[in-house]
């Protein structure tokens, strides 16, 4: 393929020269005339039509009228100083404002004239105007250009010091977009654009930039999304494929004693057809010869950790260790309390590893998971340390697993010789879009039922004014027997802040809630391990009614006596992590309740978070809404992976694009696994080219 056009320096395109190349790259990472050509716009102004002065309000974007400018004059003083024009066509006037340049702009405007004006309405003093719109008089030049739409470019300070902002950089674009006829290179195979009636490479570059028309401009933005996805679910699936065919996986066939009597005897409840059909393909997985990587979604509440357990004894049945890694010290002791007493009196050996065991017991965990005598390891990251070796390890579970980084995993994959099966869960429910894309090259597995007879819980939100309302309703709570959660953010940068509120808090409800009638706990993450668990276990033991905490509980806790969840200042917490806290009650058959305290005065996201958490329990639905209040980049577990490389798709809107471009990519990968065929040469060439890098096998999940 001849790239030689795209990989031009742009320091040879007219009107950049070496200065400006230098901050081309340095400010915008624009070294090539193909990098410039990705520089999409961020938006179009639509210029191909006028707008009458009668039609104008504040909710239209940017628009543009033409009129004479009849009337304009200095008003106000000081700050308040501005200059007041008005445009005027046959159907009325709007108000032209300005705060600055005053002077240069003070009789600039001749009566009698006729200008193009553009800009974006919006209300001022109660009044509808347009604050610093673009004015040009008429003329035929300008008419041309006022019919098009008009691309806008992102920049930055200091290009924008040399002339490079929006305007500079179209600039550069006029120049450059001309010549790229016959010399940019097509990178998808002609069946896939004829299947997914997609426009050339060369004629979407065009169009993205200066698009003849909107349709023209859908069609090439379309095409650039597609590429966008295809490409990189064309990399995940390899990496799953090279996996399953390099990487041989232990062969859990035997379904022997541990599972079948823990299924048959102590199973405590039966299992919903969601957490069945699960168990199912993580033992389809498991028996298959190949190592298994699954990512397993399932609603806080939905009943994984049974699951976990089933597919570990499996694992002891097939003569191998377990492990299941939680992220918290908590939350690791109530695995293990919890795994401990499903199994009963099983011949099944557990363990509990965490930063706070002590050096003996630690010396003889180490040496019986090196013998084989210890069946199931449950702990924290001290689970991944070096020290701790197995036997015979075949098979991870990792709960939570947005608090572990890729790092992490990838060292307990090292723990035996042949990789163990890896089984992650998440109680995050992550929006489809976004799963295909970070966790493409996993399996996914999904419990979408909730265990039978739980009431969904009823959530309220109450602005802090209804303090008494509150307090009274817990009190009746407690009198039928049930405990309450009042749970307090924690925000690093204002620590100190926080944990004066959690001590108020604490304080007042203390006050509300005094001895002997009402006893309260309060856990919160500066306590020494032993106090905070002390502290948990007596609201555990139902010896307090009350809990006050900071998000320490957030993960994992369950306490099924306890049906109210408070959530103080809950318009500083984010979806998920509402929706989390939430999953703490409601975990019993009595009715639960989550009730939202909150400032007086919400912004309109907060508004829009508390009012999605009292409309829905769907995780699912709450992500969603989260994805599109965040974007992907801000959203739990995703940090690391920034914008994912994307330039013009983005997750939240175009989903069925990368739907499309997932099929594609798997039925391209289908035929021709190693993109051997004529027909699949540029996109081998175009991911060695551009993509190379981030090819990493050795990466996990
Ligand atoms: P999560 O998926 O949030 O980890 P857990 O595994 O902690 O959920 O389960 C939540 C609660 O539901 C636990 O008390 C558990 O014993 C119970 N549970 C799990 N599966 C079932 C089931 N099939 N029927 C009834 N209760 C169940
Ligand atoms: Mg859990």
């Amino acid at each position: 393929m001849d790239n030689s056009f795209l990989d031009t320096p742009v320091e040879f395109l007219k009107g950049v020269g070496p200065e400006r190349a230098k901050l081309l790259k340095s400010e915008l990472s624009i070294t090539t005339f193909g990098d410039l050509l990705r520089w999409y716009p961020y938006r179009y102004v639509d210029r191909t039509r006028f707008y009458q002065t009668n039609e104008i309000n504040a909710d239209l974007p940017y628009v543009q009228l033409r009129g004479q400018i009849l009337h304009a004059e200095i008003v106000g003083q000081k700050q308040g100083r501005r200059l007041v024009a008005h445009l005027t066509d046959a159907f009325g006037s709007v108000e032209l404002v300005w705060f600055q340049g005053l002077k240069w702009l003070d009789g600039k405007y001749k009566p009698g004239k006729e200008y193009i004006v553009f800009g974006k309405p919006s209300v001022y003093n109660g009044r509808i105007n347009i604050a610093h719109p673009e004015v040009e008089e008429v003329s035929e030049e300008l008419l041309k250009r006022a019919s098009a739409l008009q691309p806008m470019y992102s920049s930055t300070e200091k290009t924008k010091m040399k002339g490079l902002d929006s305007k500079g950089i179209l600039k550069l674009l006029k120049a450059l977009v001309p010549q790229i006829t016959g010399k940019i290179p097509e990178i998808l195979p002609a069946s896939l654009l004829e299947k997914y009636k997609l426009p050339g490479r060369e004629e979407a570059l065009r169009e993205i930039h200066f698009p003849t028309d909107l349709k023209k401009l859908e069609r090439a933005q379309k095409r650039i999304k597609f590429e966008e996805f295809l490409f990189i679910q064309i990399k995940l699936l390899r990496v799953r494929n090279l996996r399953q065919d390099n990487v041989q996986g232990h062969i859990f066939n035997r379904v022997g004693d541990m599972f079948n009597t823990f299924f048959e005897h102590h199973l405590p409840f039966p299992l919903t057809n969601a957490q069945k059909r699960v168990i199912r393909e993580i033992r389809g997985d498991m028996g298959s010869g190949k190592q298994m990587n699954r990512l397993l979604q399932g609603d806080v509440g939905s009943g994984k950790t049974v699951v976990a357990l089933m597919c570990m004894l499996l694992a002891n049945d097939n003569g191998f260790q377990a492990c299941l890694m939680a992220p918290t010290e908590i939350l690791a002791q109530q695995h293990y309390i919890t795994l401990t007493q499903l199994t009963g009196n099983m011949p099944v050996r557990i363990g509990l590893l965490t930063g706070s065991t002590k050096a003996a017991a630690r010396r003889e965990l180490h040496a019986a998971l090196r013998a084989g005598e210890m069946h199931i390891l449950v702990g924290t990251h001290a689970l991944i340390e070096d020290e701790v070796q197995f036997a015979n390890l075949g098979l991870v579970v990792i709960d939570e697993q947005h608090r572990f980084g890729v790092e992490q995993r990838s060292k307990l994959w090292r723990k035996n010789v042949h990789p163990p099966h890896i089984l992650v869960m998440t109680a995050t429910p992550i929006p489809r879009t976004l799963a295909m894309t970070l966790y493409g090259d996993l399996d996914t597995s999904v419990i979408d039922e909730l265990p039978a007879g739980r009431k969904p819980i009823r959530t309220l939100h109450f602005y802090d004014s209804a303090r008494e309302r509150l307090f009274g309703f817990m009190r009746e709570e407690i009198a039928k027997g049930r405990q309450v959660y009042v749970v307090y953010p924690l925000i690093q940068e204002s620590e100190k802040m926080d944990y004066k509120d959690l001590e108020d808090g604490y304080e007042s409800i203390s006050r509300a809630f005094p001895l002997p009638d009402y006893r309260v706990s309060i856990v919160h993450g500066k306590m020494k391990p032993a106090a905070k668990d002390f502290e948990m276990q007596r609201f555990v033991k139902g010896d307090t009614q009350i809990m006050v905490a900071t998000t320490v509980i957030e993960v994992g806790v369950n306490v099924p006596n306890a049906s109210v969840m408070v959530i103080e200042s809950a318009e500083r917490f984010g979806l998920s992590q509402l929706h989390q806290l939430r999953g703490r009650v409601g975990r019993g058959a009595e009715q639960s309740w989550c009730i939202l305290m909150s400032g007086p005065k919400l912004g309109k996201e907060s508004k829009l978070r508390m009012d999605t958490m009292v409309r829905t329990n769907d995780g699912f639905e709450i992500a969603e809404v989260d994805l599109q209040l965040r974007g992907p980049g801000d959203l739990e577990g995703t940090r690391q992976s920034g914008t994912l490389g994307l330039r013009l798709a983005d997750l939240t809107k175009d989903g069925p694009i990368l739907q499309h471009a997932r099929i594609a990519a798997s039925e391209i990968l289908e035929a021709d696994p190693q993109l051997a065929s004529p027909a699949n040469q540029p996109l081998r060439d175009e991911l060695q080219r551009e993509h190379s890098d981030s090819v990493n096998w050795s990466r996990i999940s």
